[in-house]
């Protein structure tokens, strides 16, 4: 009996097993992606190994999402079946523009490091276009912290002139997934290009929109602060016309908070967690000055096991010995939080580039103000003005909750017992909270008023 040739019949079975793999990956919101990524090349390449070469067929012949998908696998997998492949199909006349296309989009992404010849294949704006579309594919698969992160490393830091195409392409698009790398860049802008950038957000109709947009129609620049207004008012109205198609991106609701205290130096330690219904912790550990400065430094993380978390904040507080980290709840973190945010924007320091990065997080956190009773902004006892330590260093003097600014401070050259000359060196102040001057008294007399003091406390 003649055997029949069934490679077909399991080529095809292979193909729709692939695709049904790419299909439900894709159905997934917001997977870890990269680990998700390499996992599901794993569990392909473990499939069959002819997975690259249905790969490729897929990649030319699916729709958008699987076909990108398919790309972005390929481009990490090592072939010679598929390299030969495409090779052949280069040459085919049958190849469609799209097609062609495609497959120079994957031989760009991997000859990425060497000088490509897409030049010679005439098909150069629509391989830019795979490769964005790629490179939305996977943003849209990333936490928002982590597109900050990424632009923050890879692009914040270049002039303006070599990342404003990128920038102004973004600003059209209007996808959620860029509000992260807009949030960044709105801070370096001058007033103009501020201006640009507000007018091009009406594009982004989300309600994470409004709350930055709210933000910049608070700013100093009356200019600025009016585009921003007449925006905000413009999503806003197509966001109440939309609201059904539109929702908030998942919020996260709390985990866990710690925090750690330096009464000394009146700085504070916030570790602010969130999780994911998945079990996924994202989070961010915050520096505060709530003498001056507000927020000084911001680091975070994201896609945490609880186990793993426990052990970064175990670490953390083993590392930085000016803190021990305790734990606290969400409203006094979220407290000192936004009132380091306050005192950063009422001073004007600008708030520090990896804060930006996840500043949402904790906005997105329900928080009713309140208050703790801690001191945000010292300001001189005397004189009233703000106390700024950049500037004035260890001229100032800070007694328990009260300070005296450096001018006051020079100020100080009598005793106020004997009226003998005072080196501010060797001087004691006596302060009284209640009152709004700080009594300054020389070595001398300090002895003496403990002598008197010391019989009548015994
Ligand atoms: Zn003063
Ligand atoms: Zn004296």
């Amino acid at each position: 009996m003649a055997k029949i040739d069934d490679s077909l019949v399991q080529r095809y079975a292979l193909r729709e097993k692939i695709l049904a793999a790419l299909c439900q990956h894709l159905k997934k919101t917001k997977p870890q992606a990269g680990d998700t990524l390499q996992r599901l090349k794993r569990h392909l390449l473990h499939t069959s190994s002819r997975a690259p070469e249905m790969l490729l067929d897929i990649m030319l012949t699916e729709q958008k999402s699987e076909s990108n998908l398919a790309l972005l696998l390929l481009e990490q997998m090592e072939s010679a079946a598929v390299k030969r492949r495409m090779q052949e199909l280069f040459r085919d006349p049958k190849l469609t523009e799209r097609q062609r296309a495609k497959l120079a989009t994957l031989k760009a992404l991997q000859e990425e490091q060497e000088e490509t010849s897409l030049g010679e294949i005439s098909v150069h704006n629509s391989v830019i276009g795979n490769l964005l579309e790629i490179t939305e594919l996977i943003w849209s698969r990333l936490e928002d912290e982590e597109i900050g992160l990424l632009w923050l490393e890879d692009y914040f830091h270049l002039p303006i002139e070599e990342k404003w195409t990128l920038v102004r392409f973004f600003l059209d698009r209007g996808e959620r997934f860029y509000l992260p790398i807009i949030r960044l860049e709105l801070a370096t802008q001058d007033s103009e290009g501020v201006r640009y950038i507000l007018e091009k957000l009406q594009n982004f109709v989300y309600p994470e929109t409004v709350i930055l947009l709210e933000q910049w129609a608070e700013h100093s620049e009356v200019a600025v602060r009016i585009c921003a207004q007449s925006v905000l008012a413009r999503v806003r109205k197509v966001l109440r016309k939309r609201r059904h198609e539109i929702s908030a991106s998942p919020t996260y609701p709390f985990y866990k908070a710690y925090v750690g205290e330096d009464a000394l130096a009146g700085q504070f330690g916030v570790v602010y967690a969130v999780r994911s219904d998945a079990g996924f912790i994202k989070f961010c550990s915050v520096l505060i000055d709530s003498w001056d400065r507000g927020i000084v430094d911001c680091w975070g993380d994201v896609g945490k096991k609880a186990k793993e978390f426990a052990s970064i904040v175990r670490a953390l507080d083993k590392e930085i010995e000016q803190f021990s980290y305790q734990k606290a709840d969400s409203r006094y973190a979220l407290y000192l939080l936004h009132e380091g945010v306050r005192l950063a924007t009422k001073r004007g320091y600008p708030l520090p580039n990896e804060f930006r990065v996840w500043r949402p997080l904790i906005e997105q956190q329900p928080y009713q103000p309140c208050n703790y009773g801690v001191t945000f902004g010292l300001a001189c006892l005397e004189c009233g003005n703000w106390i700024r330590f950049e500037q004035e260093k260890e001229s100032v003097w800070v007694l328990g909750q009260v300070a005296l600014c450096a001018t006051c401070v020079s100020q100080k050259s009598q005793c106020e017992h004997c009226g003998g000359p005072l080196v501010v060196a060797d001087a004691y102040a006596l302060v009284n909270p209640s009152s709004d001057h700080v009594e300054v008294i020389c070595k001398r007399c300090f002895s003496r008023t403990k002598r008197k003091e010391k019989p009548r406390s015994q």
